[in-house]
């Protein structure tokens, strides 16, 4: 006796035509989880801005609450800001709301100076947590520039050698000799992820500690910092984070090295009690210790009024939604222009791809002036990259799309 079956869940009927691509973004967008995101983001309706792994745009709530910092907690209580309004302990109360953007917990992740500084402190207090026979740092050699004139500088400074690798080579080349590893999550040029969890754990038991540069990460992939034991890590609020210009960076460190990361920056402000003005410096407890001197408050509130669009965010889905654009992207530049035109150096693996594509071009520089004049803003990196930056809280899918046509237009212009 047959029992009733349920109805199968209908297959895509392969003698259907393909929706068009309008049709395909507007449904790709009416099923977006983060679309209503957008809203809380000052954009221009004429403008695709796919920049924001560069600067990130500005959320409405910034200008606002700015604003009061200026006209109220400076301009009327003044000095008695830094307690009344919470001004001192900033750092790190904005450093434990970017702690779980990165897998973090609390107490650990303190805001403040630049990513290159952070670099520099990182990378000295780890090289100061290993014996002298670890006499090498090695450096992601396709790094962001500062973070390899950084970690020479490091090393100079700690008498040991620079040996830069490609980040793929880093876990093979981890051994008794490393000091420290420093790798770039994303490479800023390429846009490839590299593997967090696995040079990570090849650089542990190489018995060495590993910096990751989450610039081009944070806020736009998970990181799981504490689920894969990183030891140091900082990143940029100016990106992916929406920090504004120059926001403070963050720089975070494993609960257990803590208590021995010993600064080289060692300012008042990660004293234990600032305001004794003790000859000597006996480091803060916790997170503090990576500060230096006074923080710049106006930076440091305007980011912690823009951290507010994460309210609600799972990480995860801004990941789905960056691999579903970055997709999006490559299959309409695979369908709109004409092959070979701008052939991508991201990898088509989601594993190994950040939330940017990175398509070589002859004449790159002049098209990227060309689609900003067109409405569409990426930008150049040489000698040959048009960089695309997809920030999954306001890029929409209808954003691809108008990105790629006007992509198709400026390159058959610039080649015909
Ligand atoms: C953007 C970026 C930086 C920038 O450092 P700053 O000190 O903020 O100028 C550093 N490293 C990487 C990998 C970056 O992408």
């Amino acid at each position: 006796m047959a029992e009733p079956t349920a109805p199968e869940p209908t297959a895509p009927d392969p003698t259907a035509p393909d929706p068009t691509p309008d049709a395909r973004a507007a449904a790709l967008d009416a099923a977006d989880p983060l679309r209503d995101r957008r809203a809380a983001f000052v954009l221009d309706d004429d403008t695709v801005y796919l920049d924001g792994n560069s600067l990130g745009a500005l959320p409405r709530a910034v200008p606002g609450r700015l604003a009061e910092v200026v006209t109220h907690e400076w301009g009327r209580l003044r000095i008695r800001s830094w307690t009344e309004s919470g001004w001192w302990t900033a750092p790190e109360r904005v450093g434990d709301r970017i702690a779980p953007l990165v897998g973090s917990g609390p107490g650990q992740v303190v805001v403040g100076d630049s990513t290159s500084v952070n670099l520099f402190k990182a990378l000295v207090a780890a090289v100061r947590t290993v014996p002298d026979d670890r006499d090498e740092i090695l450096v992601d050699a396709a790094s962001f520039p500062t973070d390899g004139y950084l970690a020479r500088s490091a090393a100079r400074l700690t008498g040991r050698a620079l040996r830069p690798v490609p980040a793929g080579g880093i876990a093979a080349a981890a051994g008794p000799r490393t000091a420290v590893a420093l790798v770039n999550h994303v490479d800023y040029r390429t846009g490839e992820l590299h593997d967090l969890p696995g040079i990570t754990a090849a650089v542990h038991a190489a018995g060495a500690p590993v910096v990751w540069d989450l610039c081009h990460s944070a806020g736009a992939v998970p990181v799981g910092l504490d689920a894969h034991r990183v030891d140091y890590a900082v990143g940029c609020t100016y990106k992916y984070l929406n920090g504004g210009p120059g926001a403070p960076a963050f720089l975070a460190v494993r609960p257990d090295r803590l208590a021995a990361f010993d600064s080289p920056l060692p300012g008042w402000n990660s004293h234990a009690d600032p305001f004794a003005m003790a000859a000597d410096h006996t480091p803060a407890d916790g997170a503090a210790r990576g500060r230096v001197g006074t923080p710049d408050i106006l930076s440091l509130l305007a980011l912690d009024a823009a951290l507010d669009v994460w309210d609600g965010v799972d990480i995860a889905a801004v990941r789905a939604k960056s691999l579903a654009l970055t997709d999006f992207f490559l299959d309409r530049v695979a369908a709109e222009l004409p092959p070979g035109t701008a052939p991508s150096v991201t990898p088509a693996d989601h594993a190994r791809r950040g939330s940017q594509i990175a398509l070589r071009h002859p004449d790159a520089a002049a098209v990227t002036q060309r689609l900003i004049a067109a409405g569409v803003v990426g930008d150049f990196r040489p000698p040959d990259l048009l960089r695309f930056g997809f920030t999954p809280l306001y890029t929409s899918f209808a954003d691809v799309l108008r990105a790629v046509r006007v992509l198709r237009r400026v390159t058959l212009g610039a080649e015909g």
